[in-house]
């Protein structure tokens, strides 16, 4: 799993994240809920290595994270706006992070298929970015960020560019995934309903400090201060 013990993080004077703690059970799916500039990206960034703490420690698997690079660290992550690589095919995409690790081709080909099943794509391996809708794009994203097996997937507003129709599908396909795959998921949104349909569990964040860890249900129905309750709000 990872645990966030009393990590802080400034931009200038700007305290971006504020002594967070926290902890995710391995092969849950977390949803980092809060408001625009609440710290959810830049507390994404600190487990990923890109961003150090100013204090505080991060521990993947039972390792400390801050003394371990972004290689090491063996973290997938997927971006609003992921880019794939235009020049490369779906196979291709998918297979990068299998290419750079030296894996022989055979094995690259049945990995890449089987991913391709996964993300339900069959078919459109040979396929360009430009040829796909944004949703398809985002499951090529995912299969890629999956490709090397990651101990942690990170996604930060994955399909926060998508029109709500699409959304909501990938959503509960998102969902269905992790109960196949079981990877240690932490899934940003500032979506309310999003995460609540989503996640296992829930941390709401605002400037920069967590405000409530919990299942939605009890979230929703014991919010623990009047930010949780004003912002997670009605939902049906
Ligand atoms: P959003 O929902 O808009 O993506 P967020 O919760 O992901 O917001 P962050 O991106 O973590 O928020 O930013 C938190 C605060 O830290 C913001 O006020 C932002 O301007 C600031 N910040 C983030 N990265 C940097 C940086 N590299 N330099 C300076 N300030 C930064
Ligand atoms: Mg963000």
């Amino acid at each position: 799993g990872i645990v966030v013990e009393n990590v802080s993080k400034k931009f200038g004077s700007f305290q971006a994240v504020d002594r967070v703690s926290l902890e995710i059970e391995s092969g849950s799916l977390v949803a980092l809920l809060g408001p625009s500039g609440s710290g959810k990206s830049t507390l994404l960034r600190l487990i990923a290595g890109l961003e150090m703490p100013d204090s505080g420690k991060i521990w993947l698997t039972g390792k400390d994270a801050t003394q371990q690079s972004v290689q090491e660290r063996n973290i997938g992550f997927v971006f609003q706006h992921y880019a794939l690589f235009k020049h490369m095919s779906v196979r291709e995409n998918i297979a990068f992070g299998l290419d750079i690790r030296k894996t022989g081709k055979a094995k690259v080909k049945s990995r890449v298929n089987e991913l391709l099943e996964l993300v339900q794509l069959t078919g459109l391996g040979d396929r360009y970015p430009s040829q796909l809708s944004g949703g398809q794009r985002q499951r090529v994203a995912l299969a890629r960020a999956l490709a090397v097996q990651p101990q942690v997937l990170l996604l930060d507003e994955p399909f926060g560019a998508l029109d709500a129709k699409v959304r909501k599908d990938l959503r509960a396909w998102l969902r269905r995934l992790h109960d196949e795959v079981h990877v240690t998921t932490v899934f940003v949104t500032h979506d309310q309903e999003e995460a609540m349909e989503v996640s296992d569990e829930l941390v709401v964040m605002n400037k920069g400090k967590v405000e409530q860890i919990g299942t939605p249900a009890q979230i929703y129905d014991h919010p623990a201060t009047a930010f949780v309750m004003s912002f997670i709000g009605p939902v049906n």
